[in-house]
């Protein structure tokens, strides 16, 4: 079995109409490609900035610019006109639990994907004003942050999948990166995905971004295997040739590592699949 649920119908380029994206072609045409490429399990995952209901949980510019497509609409979209598995990209917001937690219970998911890409107001895979290398002062603190909240994140309890779980490293050679071992830094993010018992996502999408490696390091795979916490495959396509992308490396990584099984969801329900 290969899955991918985290994916995107739509790109994330502002002032793109979702009526372009959102439709059964669309849908069919991943489907297919995903299908040509080895995928069984394919879900769709928008990310929750994109809509206007998530402006009841914050009001960050980033997501006001953003917010304009409608939830339930997606939602319906998806049940009614695909056969794709339903789900959702919903960051964590430090302080904003019990208003996202509101916002996905109104609808019933095959899986929540939870994501750190803020740390308080900064971000940590933008290239912009918003930049948290622009705020913060070393690379021990940018990291220590963010897997405190991808920690705490899992601890939630509103999320399926921890997504992208070393997204930190993202701009590669490009920003300082922290001295001591990063297993320092893994530990307590993989302890609390343990006790969640949330899956841990394996995202090919590093492989298009400048750091250029697979989400998460192998050694932060390696301690989750070791501890016992499951594994989910997604490549964060955003159109339709991202799919699958970069597979064949992620299942020889994952298989080196020791992994056997992936995770599948449905309705929230999670059973474990043989690999490839
Ligand atoms: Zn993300
Ligand atoms: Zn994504």
């Amino acid at each position: 079995m290969l899955t991918d649920y985290h994916v995107h119908l739509r790109p994330d380029d502002p002032g793109t109409p979702a009526e372009l994206y959102f439709t059964a072609a669309n849908a069919e045409r991943y489907r297919e490609i995903a299908a040509e490429r080895g995928v069984k399990e394919l879900g769709v995952s928008e990310h929750i900035h994109r809509f206007s209901a998530a402006l009841d949980v914050w009001q960050h510019p980033f997501w006001r610019e953003n917010a304009v497509d409608d939830l339930d609409a997606y939602v319906s979209f998806v049940r009614e006109e695909t056969d794709l598995r339903l789900g959702i990209e919903a960051d964590f917001i430090a302080g904003r639990e019990d208003r996202m937690a509101n916002l996905l219970d109104a609808h019933e998911w095959d899986y929540v994907i939870g994501s750190v890409h803020f740390l308080g107001n900064y971000a940590v895979d933008n290239d912009d004003a918003t930049d948290v290398w622009r705020h913060e002062t070393t690379a021990e603190r940018i990291w220590k942050a963010y897997f405190e909240a991808l920690a705490r994140s899992a601890l939630t309890g509103m999320y399926d999948i921890i997504a992208h779980p070393d997204l930190v490293k993202i701009w590669g050679s490009a920003r300082p990166a922290p001295s001591r071992d990063p297993r320092f830094y893994y530990e307590p993010a993989i302890e609390a995905m343990l006790d969640a018992g949330v899956a841990m996502e394996v995202s090919t999408a590093g492989l298009r971004k400048p750091v250029g490696e697979i989400y998460p390091a192998r050694a932060m795979i390696e301690m989750a295997v070791d501890a016992g916490v499951p594994i989910a495959l997604s490549s964060d396509a955003h159109r339709s040739e991202h799919l699958a992308y970069g597979y064949e490396t992620a299942v020889e990584l994952l298989t080196d590592c020791g992994v056997k099984e992936i995770a599948v969801f449905d309705r929230r329900a999670r059973r474990m699949e043989p690999l490839g």
